[in-house]
């Protein structure tokens, strides 16, 4: 398993129940997974707690072999440790890209190769421009962010959380900011990734982002409450909020 969530708990202080409330689950190696739920399901805790933005209280965390501990359950130099090398192994696409403005497209991907994983310059940038070709982007390497549109700029920040070579990589809603016309392009390049075999973890509101993926995984209050493939799951939900999610979406 790639990555697998078991029993995590975190809880904000003043909010009498737990966001995270023991959730689990685990992702077999290269799938690419729907997180769907209701607003306030706990999505967006959990990406953050898997990428180590923000501590988690309880349950574990494996991400490709690296076990990362709740802060109740583990020293904190063990912990820092883990989250280190759990790290190295996962990647995050945020929503709004947040893309370097005053680098190329090229030298956003080639950046972090070179300053933190220290590959020379000449491999970080050979393999930047192979990532960057395989997603449709051989015209604009030169190009700036500014320059780009919104299907591009994604595109660019998926190359770059790639040069990185996770073996695990979240998407925050990666339709939300862009054109109806553009989900489909979104979709393909999801399947190009998959095809690499990177394990993918999508967090969407998009029903058709949701329908297209190997298998989803629906929150509420901090659990996963169903999961499977989405030709079972959203088309006979067994849980009355994956009805209530579904209906509100095509409303
Ligand atoms: P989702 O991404 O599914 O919409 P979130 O993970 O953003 O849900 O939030 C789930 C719940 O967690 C929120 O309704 C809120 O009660 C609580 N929460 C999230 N972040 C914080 C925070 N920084 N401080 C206090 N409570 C928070």
């Amino acid at each position: 398993m790639t990555l697998m969530v078991k029993g995590l708990v975190r809880r904000y202080r003043g909010n009498p129940r737990p966001t995270l409330d023991g959730l689990s689950f685990d992702l077999p190696e290269g799938t690419l997974t729907a997180l769907l739920g209701r607003s306030g399901a706990g999505k967006s805790t959990l990406l953050r707690c898997v990428m180590g933005l923000e501590p988690f209280e309880a349950g574990t965390l494996h991400v490709d072999g690296v076990v990362v501990r709740g802060t109740e359950e583990c020293a904190p130099h063990e912990r820092r440790a883990a989250l280190a090398a759990a790290r190295e192994r996962l990647g995050l696409v945020f929503q709004s890209y947040e893309l370097f403005p005053h680098l190329t497209v090229l030298e956003n991907c080639v950046l972090a190769p070179v300053q933190v994983k220290r590959q020379p310059r000449a491999v970080a940038e050979r393999r930047a421009r192979e990532l960057l070709v395989q997603l449709g982007l051989e015209a604009r390497l030169e190009a700036w962010p500014e320059q780009l549109s919104g299907g591009q700029k994604q595109r660019v920040a998926i190359a770059r959380a790639l040069a990185m070579e996770p073996r695990v990589l979240l998407y925050d809603e990666p339709t939300s900011a862009l054109d109806p016309s553009m989900k489909h392009e979104v979709v393909q390049v999801l399947k190009a990734v998959d095809a690499r075999g990177v394990t993918q973890v999508v967090v969407t509101h998009d029903l058709q982002l949701a329908k297209a993926v190997e298998h989803v995984c629906v929150l509420d209050h901090g659990v996963v409450i169903e999961s499977g493939a989405p030709g079972q799951v959203l088309a006979s939900p067994a849980h009355e909020s994956t009805r209530a999610l579904l209906a509100a979406w095509q409303a």
